[in-house]
C-alpha cells in the first residue's frame, strides 16, 4: 500500500464505529442462539442490550469477543474486520475488555496486580495502573486482596482491570447481578461514571429494563437472537414498534380503538390522527377498525371518583409512593392507572378514565406500531 492509501485507511478507521456487526448468526444444534444481528456503536456511546433470558444476549457476546465463531455475518472493531468470510482475529487481539456477573478477579492477587495482569510489562505500565486505581476511586485500596473487597469494590476492579488495556470496546455481561438491590443502584451509577470519564464504549448486557434505560446512551432489545428496535431509552419507552418491545419495557395496556373523521377514538379519549397509512391499512385485510388497538401506560392516565363513572376498580396494589389501580372499563376492557399514593379509591370504586395531558395514545395493528402520519408530528410522551 502507498502511504496515502495507508493514510485513507487510517482515516477510515479514525471515523469508523467502535463497534458494527452485520448478520451475525451462530447456531448451537437446533437452536438458533442468534439470527442476524445488526449492531452499531459509535466510539464513546455505552449501549445497553436487553432482552428476557435465552434471546441470545451471552451469546452475542462471545461472537464478539471471539470466544464462538459466528456462522454467518461480519464483526468489525474499531474499522477493522475481526470476524468475516476468511478472518477470524484470536480473542487477545480483538482489543475488547470483559466484565462478567461475578467479576472473575485473580483471588491470589492483590487489586493492584489484578489491575497490572492484562498490560505489557514495561515502561507505563506503573503510570496507568496508577490511572486506572484513581478512576476506580481504590487507590487506597490497591494491596488489599479480592476476599478484603465488598461486592461493590470487586466489581470496580473487575472493570478497571477490564478498562486497563484501554480496549477499543467494553462487554459488560449483566455485571450486577449478583449484587443485592440496594448496592446495584449505587454500584451501576459509579460503572457508569467511571465508563464515562474513561470515554470508553461499551456493551452491557441487562435483562432489567430499568438498568437499561439508566444505563444507555442507546438502548437496543433483542428477542429471538436479532435486535427488534434501537434508539434511545426515551424512543424506545415512548416509541415502541412492536408490542413486543413495548411489554418488555415497562407496564403497558392495549386497548380496542377505532379511526373515524381524523381521530382516533378510545374508552379513554381520543386523539387527532388525520389518516391511516396505507401499509397499515394492507396489514387490516380491508377493514381498518378491527384490529386497530393503543397502546396505553398506567402513568399517561388520571382517574377520578364520578358517581356516573363507567369504570370500576378492580384491583388495588399499593407501592409506596404510588397506587396501581386496575380499572374494567364498559367494553370489558382494563387499564392500569399509576397514580399518587393520596388518592386511595376502595375496590368496586366508580371511575372516569381519562388520557392526561400532554400524554399520547400510540395505536398498533398486529403487533406493529402503525407509522406517524406523514402530516402528523410525533408526540414525545
Ligand atoms: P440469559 O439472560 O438467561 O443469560 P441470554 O439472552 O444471554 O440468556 P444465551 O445464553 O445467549 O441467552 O442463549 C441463547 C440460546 O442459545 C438459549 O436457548 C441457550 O440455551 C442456547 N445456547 C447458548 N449457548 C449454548 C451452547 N453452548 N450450546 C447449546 N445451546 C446454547
Amino acid at each position: 500500500m502507498k502511504n496515502a492509501d495507508l493514510e485513507q485507511s487510517e482515516i477510515g478507521r479514525l471515523a469508523a464505529p467502535a463497534l458494527e456487526c452485520t448478520g451475525l448468526a451462530k447456531n448451537f444444534g437446533g437452536v438458533a442462539a442468534v439470527a442476524g444481528l445488526d449492531l452499531t456503536i459509535p466510539k464513546g456511546q455505552v449501549l445497553a442490550l436487553l432482552g428476557p433470558s435465552g434471546c441470545g444476549k451471552t451469546t452475542a457476546l462471545r461472537l464478539i469477543a471471539g470466544f464462538e465463531e459466528p456462522d454467518q455475518g461480519v464483526i468489525a472493531i474499531g474499522g477493522r474486520t475481526v470476524s468475516g468470510p476468511g478472518e477470524n482475529t484470536p480473542p487477545e487481539r480483538r482489543r475488547v475488555g470483559m466484565v462478567f456477573q461475578e467479576g472473575a478477579l485473580f483471588p491470589h492477587l492483590s487489586v493492584e496486580q489484578n489491575i497490572a495482569y492484562g498490560l505489557p510489562k514495561g515502561q507505563g505500565r506503573d503510570e496507568r495502573v496508577g490511572e486506572v486505581l484513581e478512576l476506580i476511586g481504590l487507590s487506597a485500596l490497591r494491596d488489599r486482596m479480592p476476599h478484603e473487597l465488598s461486592g461493590g469494590q470487586q466489581q470496580r476492579v473487575a472493570l478497571g482491570r477490564a478498562l486497563a488495556p484501554q480496549p477499543e470496546v467494553l462487554l459488560l455481561d449483566e455485571p450486577f447481578s449478583n449484587l443485592d438491590p440496594k448496592l446495584r443502584e449505587q454500584v451501576r451509577r459509579d460503572v457508569l461514571g467511571i465508563l464515562k470519564a474513561s470515554h470508553a464504549t461499551a456493551i452491557f448486557v441487562t435483562h432489567d429494563q430499568e438498568e437499561a434505560l439508566f444505563v444507555g446512551d442507546v438502548v437496543a432489545v433483542m428477542n429471538e437472537g436479532r435486535v427488534e428496535q434501537t434508539g434511545s431509552p426515551e424512543a424506545i419507552f415512548h416509541h415502541p414498534v412492536t408490542k413486543f418491545v413495548a411489554q418488555f419495557i415497562g407496564m403497558v395496556d392495549f386497548l380496542p380503538a377505532r379511526h373515524e373523521d381524523g381521530r382516533l377514538h378510545t374508552e379513554v379519549g381520543s386523539i387527532d390522527w388525520p389518516e391511516l397509512q396505507l401499509e397499515d391499512l394492507d396489514g387490516m385485510n380491508g377493514n381498518s377498525n378491527s384490529q386497530l388497538e393503543v397502546m396505553v401506560r398506567p402513568d399517561c392516565l388520571d382517574c377520578l371518583p364520578a358517581e356516573d363513572g363507567r369504570g370500576v376498580v378492580v384491583e388495588r396494589e399499593f407501592r409506596g409512593a404510588f397506587y396501581l389501580y386496575r380499572v374494567r372499563l364498559p367494553s370489558g376492557a382494563t387499564v392500569r392507572c399509576l397514580l399518587s399514593h393520596t388518592t386511595e379509591y376502595p375496590l368496586g370504586a366508580s371511575v372516569t378514565v381519562s388520557l392526561r395531558d400532554g400524554h399520547h395514545l400510540r395505536p398498533f395493528v398486529g403487533d406493529r406500531l402503525v407509522a406517524v402520519p406523514h402530516n402528523g408530528t410525533a408526540p414525545d410522551h
